[in-house]
């Protein structure tokens, strides 16, 4: 079982967390700069954020993945210092880029990941490798083992056609894209007396129709819900 977090509660929840069976945990940092770390976020949240990670790492969760939008005029800069950061914990690191959802996400510029994974690769001498619980990112490792690196790039390079993703919101929708608005309400399917066979195939049904791709590209003004809303 995984988690997606912010970390900032992880120093106190982190060892309960992991008794009770998760193991893996995917955590957000676009930034070790405290001062830009608040101007993304909107807190002054770093040192807890940090104290969370080294709180999850003495209690045993494996492969802690930290999450950075890599932003061009933003954070791009900083890509070494979290490089650093990750070696020296036993991170993986995954650079994403920015999907243009809501006004934020429409606001900022990816920065050029073909050109920081050729340094990176140039530098640690990376090959290709594979990483449990991967998903959609494309990981790269130093032969040594001490580095590993995900590139995760749904404009540039879209890895739609081996997608394995619907999601759940807290509101009990279940979302089939993140760049599309097909959506199917098992909330309302669950408060009108469905069996636990009969939600089964709701849920097989819904996934049957998943889009097949986004169309950021194709589309760019169309709207899509923000990525707040669909909970990740
Ligand atoms: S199909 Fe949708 S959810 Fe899957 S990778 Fe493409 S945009 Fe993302």
């Amino acid at each position: 079982m995984s988690l997606t977090t912010n970390a900032t509660q992880l120093a106190r929840l982190a060892g309960g967390l992991r008794q009770t069976g998760v193991t893996r945990l995917n955590v957000s940092l676009d930034t070790l700069d405290r001062s830009r770390f608040e101007a993304i976020t909107g807190r002054d949240a770093l040192p807890d954020v940090l104290a969370g990670l080294a709180a999850a790492r003495a209690a045993g969760f494996a492969p802690i993945k930290i999450n950075m939008m890599a932003l061009a005029e933003v954070n791009e800069r900083e890509i070494d210092a979290m490089v650093d950061y990750c070696i020296a914990m036993g991170f993986v690191l995954r650079l994403i880029e920015p999907m243009p959802m809501g006004s934020a996400g429409r606001a900022v510029r990816a920065a050029d990941l073909g050109a920081i994974r050729a340094r990176l690769q140039a530098r640690y001498g990376l090959v290709d490798a594979l990483v449990a619980g991967g998903g959609p990112a494309r990981y790269l490792r130093a032969p040594d083992g001490r580095f590993t690196v995900g590139f995760i790039t749904p404009l540039s390079q879209h890895f739609c056609a081996t997608c394995n993703r619907v999601r759940l919101s807290a509101e009990g929708m279940l979302y089939l894209c993140l760049g599309q608005e097909d959506a199917v309400d098992l909330k309302a399917v669950v408060r009108a007396g469905a069996s636990a066979a009969e939600l089964q195939a709701c849920i097989a049904a819904a996934v049957r129709r998943k889009p097949e791709r986004h169309e950021f590209n194709a589309s760019p003004h169309k709207l899509v819900r923000m990525m707040a809303k669909t909970g990740g």
